[in-house]
């Protein structure tokens, strides 16, 4: 942004107003005009629910569109909160890159941009640029309390955790592991990214924001078990803001931690994958995690992946098949 140029205005309109009472349910409505749509538009779903002064959850599915514990806990959630049952407000997207839910893949089908590394965005950007800009500029600062519902979408499979980061700002951080251990997932981690320039987690926190995300599974569905463990961490951290009433459910959890990058194993083979470790099974350095036979030929060794440090199996690639560069297993330690 040049110096004296005026901040442009996000095109996108919302249907719902923010600051009144009761329960609304409407939509982001943000103009794309497509050639099956002259003067079409995106229609994000949403729904604001608000009784009095308080505090403000911003919950969110669909960031990546093939992970579908928050869009089934949200869009319950949306459907059976009334403003009677709460104090202060709810802010629920349950698919906050839609078109990318729409089309069931994790980037979006309109510019390929993946909205966890779309932030801050552009008011004058592509299509997930500007839905970027507009959780940065008008719905984020609204929030007090953020929680980013993920899994691991078709090509990674997670044991089920709700995530904190290592933050500068250590209040900021002992706030974000109270909400993460009020989710209370049956895993609970403090989470080591690879690359977290341009994640909506990123934008929160140096916001100054209290934010949570979760990975619940994986594979491009939910199971009876993850969305259910979505359903009771959403009304957790509702409870826990102060928001909702009610005493929430409480399961002993199993602390994670990712010391270092040697907790992810990347592949460098193309082939079949063999996994020899399963998910949540403990390892020591050396065990063999998986091998990859090349498909090419028969007669020829698989290449063997072993582990680089003790630990359990939090994350593996989760299709048969893996190509060059793909995540093949990422471990972490537990904290007694
Ligand atoms: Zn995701």
């Amino acid at each position: 942004m040049k110096v004296g140029q005026p901040i442009k205005a996000n095109p996108i309109t919302s249907s719902v107003d923010f600051e009144r009472d009761g329960i609304q349910h409407g939509h982001l409505r943000l103009p794309y005009s497509r050639d099956d749509s002259a003067w079409g538009s995106v229609m994000i779903p949403i729904t604001v629910i608000r009784r009095g002064k308080g505090a403000t959850a911003l919950l969110t599915g669909g960031n990546h569109g093939d992970e579908y514990e928050g869009p089934i806990a949200l869009y319950d959630l949306a459907q059976t909160l009334t403003a009677e049952d709460i104090t202060g407000r709810v802010i629920i997207v349950p698919a906050m890159n839609y078109p990318a839910f729409r089309a069931a893949t994790r980037i979006s089908p309109i510019d390929k941009v993946n909205m966890n590394r779309a932030f801050p965005g552009r008011p004058d950007g592509s299509v997930t640029e500007k839905i970027a800009d507009y959780f940065q500029r008008t719905l984020l600062p609204l929030a007090d309390v953020v929680l980013d519902i993920h899994a691991g979408g078709k090509t990674l499979d997670f044991v089920p955790f709700a995530a904190a980061h290592v933050l500068p700002d250590k209040k900021q951080q002992g706030r974000c592991v109270e909400v993460m251990q009020a989710f209370n997932a049956p895993y609970s981690m403090m989470l080591l990214e690879i690359d977290s320039a341009g994640m909506y987690d990123t934008a929160a926190e140096e916001m100054g924001k209290v934010f949570v995300s979760t990975e619940l599974g994986g594979g491009g569905t939910a199971t009876a078990r993850s969305a259910a463990i979505a359903k009771t961490g959403v009304r957790n951290v509702l409870i826990h803001a102060g928001i909702l009433r009610g005493d929430p459910a409480f399961e002993p959890t199993i602390r994670l931690d990712m010391p270092s990058a040697e907790c992810f194993t990347f592949s460098e083979h193309d082939g079949l994958v063999e996994p020899h470790v399963d998910l949540g099974q403990a390892v020591r350095k050396g065990d063999l995690l998986a091998r990859i036979w090349t498909i090419d030929r028969t007669g020829r060794p698989a290449a063997e992946y072993r582990a680089k440090m003790d630990g359990i199996l939090v994350a593996r690639h989760f299709p048969g098949r893996i190509t060059l560069g793909d995540c093949l297993a990422v471990l972490a330690i537990k904290v007694e």
